[in-house]
């Protein structure tokens, strides 16, 4: 008999090294495409927490005091460290998340080291300004928050660190990053690379655990601000308790955004758009366009040609599989959550044009696969199109009128992305700057670049992340007036 295999344990990242709790308290994490505990990891405790907040102040007097051009250095060493380990790194995301090799591999990694090189570059050119008000002048300091946190969703894990480190590091701050308790160790080996890059220790630490150790992060008053990406309901309970202390916040959360595809629109891209917008990683992407409206005189086209792909081009299976491009749901529990969507879509009457269930691969049965689902015949007041499911679930619509589209379109508490597919040019920026949404594609769908602001409109968000306004979101102006006469004073 073999002897069981023990899962590692891993240990929150303070101060430059692996720290032991002193409560003992772990947790599991599972691997969803073969439901096995692939590693341990311990929990944030009392212990921990002060040592991560004092390791923070430590890290925060070096950092701070260093010229943007030494921090730039450090940092563009560790996004050399990052892509020379994509696929290890990438590895662990598969395992982590569910997700296809095929888009960790090329992806999550790259996209990341991507906006932390943005920054790294950007923040040496970060200038105030100086004005002369008569024979006096002032002018302008963009200084550092202090100790910032971050708090990650489980989809793009160690993405997601690294777009809230970037900017926060940049900019001389210091973060306490705590990832899903779903996807804890790629922000663990993000802190690794940093260290080795140089990056002084307290700089980025990690701490692990559930909502408990969130909601010590936005309460906790050392804590001068908080980027949290996550669902709509938690980032509003993050914003309150970040209140007491007032702090500042950017918030990046969840959509149910509008795919919008005209007569004219070239039918094939407009297909190719909606896939990616919904079957990428699994539908587990925040701003997936989950309500695609089709004008009449192309739907049936539009859904012949979706049906034919969706069935004949879509692989679930081992997410290591370099052929596989439908991963597994994040957990069990998701997979139920995201089923339960599909059975309401059927019983309030939207009718299934593909998938609606879930998925067994025989390369990886035990997985959380559910199968890429198509309803057609949507109304706008149905469960499935009003609620964000965050899988692989596509709700069409029919329109006639521009008008009535856009109106719909907006008729959500939701604003984070939009797309619109027509050949007509005029058109396509009309409908745009109509639509409620922070983040907007004219025939494309998904594309994400550094230098490109993201974050939503209405209940999607607050703040952005990535472009060139992020690096204000984590610095704070200092005004400096200069007096160059006697004080004329009535005292
Ligand atoms: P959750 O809101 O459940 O969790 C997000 C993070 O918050 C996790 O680290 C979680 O910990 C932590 N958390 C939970 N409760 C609290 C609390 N009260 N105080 C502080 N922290 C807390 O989101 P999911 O992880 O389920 O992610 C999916 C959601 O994220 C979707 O709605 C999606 O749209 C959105 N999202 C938005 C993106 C954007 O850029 N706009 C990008 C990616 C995802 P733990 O999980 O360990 O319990």
């Amino acid at each position: 008999m073999t002897p069981p295999v023990t899962p590692p344990i891993y240990q929150n990242f303070i101060h430059g090294r692996y720290l032991a709790n002193q409560s003992g308290e772990r947790f599991d994490v599972i691997n969803p495409a073969t439901d096995d505990v692939i590693y341990q990891v311990e929990v944030a405790d009392h212990a921990i927490q002060k040592a991560a907040i004092e390791s923070a102040k430590a890290g925060f007097e070096i950092w701070s005091a260093m010229t943007a051009i030494e921090r730039s250095r450090i940092l563009l060493k560790a996004v050399e460290l990052l892509r020379a380990r994509n696929d290890e790194l990438a590895r662990i995301e598969v395992l982590d998340t569910g997700k296809p090799w095929q888009e960790a591999e090329c992806v999550d990694v790259q996209t990341g080291a991507d906006v932390i090189e943005y920054f790294a570059g950007l923040a040496p050119a970060q200038v105030g300004q100086q004005q002369m008000v008569g024979d006096d002048f002032y002018y302008t300091r963009k200084e550092p928050l202090g100790i910032c946190a971050g708090i990650g969703a489980w989809n793009y894990p160690l993405q997601i660190a690294c777009w809230k480190a970037g900017p926060a590091l940049a900019a001389g701050n210091v973060l306490l990053f705590k990832p899903s308790e779903e996807t804890p160790l790629g922000a663990l080996k993000l802190a690794e690379i940093f260290i080795e890059a140089g990056v002084p220790e307290g700089v980025f630490n990690v701490v692990q655990g559930a909502a408990e150790v969130g909601q010590w992060l936005t309460a906790h008053p050392d804590i001068e601000k908080v980027s949290f990406t996550g669902e709509v309901g938690t980032g509003k309970k993050v914003m309150a308790s970040a209140a007491n202390t007032l702090k500042d916040v950017t918030m990046e959360l969840g959509g149910k955004s509008p795919l919008l595809v005209f007569d004219d629109a070239n039918v094939t891209e407009a297909v190719s758009a909606a896939m990616l917008g919904n079957f990428y990683t699994q539908g587990e992407v925040c701003t997936n366009c989950t309500r695609v409206f089709v004008q009449r005189g192309v739907y049936d086209k539009f859904i012949e040609e979706l049906k034919t792909r969706t069935e004949q081009n879509i692989v679930a299976g081992d997410p290591l599989d370099p052929n596989v491009n439908l991963g597994a749901l994040i957990s069990k529990v998701h997979q139920q959550l995201v089923l339960d969507y599909i059975n309401l879509g059927i019983k309030e009457g939207a009718k299934l044009l593909t998938g609606g269930e879930a998925l067994s691969p025989a390369s990886a049965p035990n997985g959380y696969f559910v199968a890429p689902t198509v309803f057609v015949d949507c109304q706008d007041d149905m469960t499935i199109v009003k609620e964000e499911i965050f899988g692989p679930v596509m709700s069409i619509l029919v329109f006639d009128e521009e008008a009535e589209v856009i109106k719909r379109a907006n008729n959500t508490h939701l604003g984070l992305a939009a797309g619109v597919f027509t050949q007509d040019i005029q058109r396509a920026h009309r409908v745009i700057h109509k639509l409620q949404a922070g983040i907007c594609w004219i025939n494309a769908y998904g594309n994400s670049p550094a230098e490109m602001p993201v974050g939503g409109y209405k209940h999607s968000g607050i703040g952005r992340e990535n472009g060139i306004e992020t690096l204000d979101h984590y610095t704070q102006t200092k005004s400096v007036y200069v007096g160059m006469n006697n004080i004329d004073s009535p005292f």
